[in-house]
């Protein structure tokens, strides 16, 4: 990351807006905006499924659901924050491969930590959970509220766009699919 580019860039977005980039309050601003950056886009690992290790050796092959990830992105589109909840299920392959819970809530943080699009964050998630466990089935489900929507009165504040990936058995199995849309319902009441 080119901290010396943010830098200068964020001094001349000052002038554009009509800012004095001099004056007291906004004097650190780039440098703090250039801190910001490197603080919230991760670096990333080439292949996201390194994240996810496979732990295998279980029989396990029911149901796994991670409810509430809490996650932080920036719009590819605005540059501005949305943020929410992301919801992961699948089912493991037969002969059990599983991961660590922990290991889904960062694959979703880090695949979050750049600049992006909710569509492409969800499929994003589930692809590279295919990728790398090989399941039966992924669904991964993102609620977020995007600040370019919100702060522009498209949308009301508070309101959230949903989007979804299904692969696998919950696409071609509708009371599978219905079984975890459930569950993740279940408890938004
Ligand atoms: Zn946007």
């Amino acid at each position: 990351m080119d901290r010396a580019k943010i830098e200068q860039a964020v001094r001349l977005l000052l002038e554009g807006i009509g800012e004095d980039p001099d004056r007291e309050g906004l004097r650190e601003t780039p440098r703090r905006v250039a801190d910001f950056y490197s603080e919230v886009i991760a670096e990333e690992p080439r292949d996201l499924s390194s994240l996810v290790v496979d732990i295998g050796s279980d029989t396990h092959q029911e149901l796994v659901l991670v409810r509430d990830i809490v996650f932080h992105s920036l719009c590819e589109h605005h540059l501005t924050p949305f943020f929410g909840k992301a919801h992961v299920a699948y089912i493991p392959s037969r002969n059990g491969r599983i991961t660590g819970i922990s290991k889904i809530v960062r694959l979703v943080q880090v695949a979050a930590a750049r600049l992006q699009l909710q569509e492409r964050l969800t499929s994003t998630i589930a692809d590279t959970l295919i990728k790398s466990l090989d399941p039966e089935g992924v669904l991964v489900l993102i609620e977020a509220e995007h600040l370019c929507m919100s702060m522009r009165g498209v949308r009301v504040p508070g309101s959230r766009v949903v989007t979804s990936a299904v692969r696998g058995i919950f696409r071609t199995n509708p009371a599978t699919r219905a079984e975890v849309l459930a569950l993740i319902e279940a408890h938004e009441s």
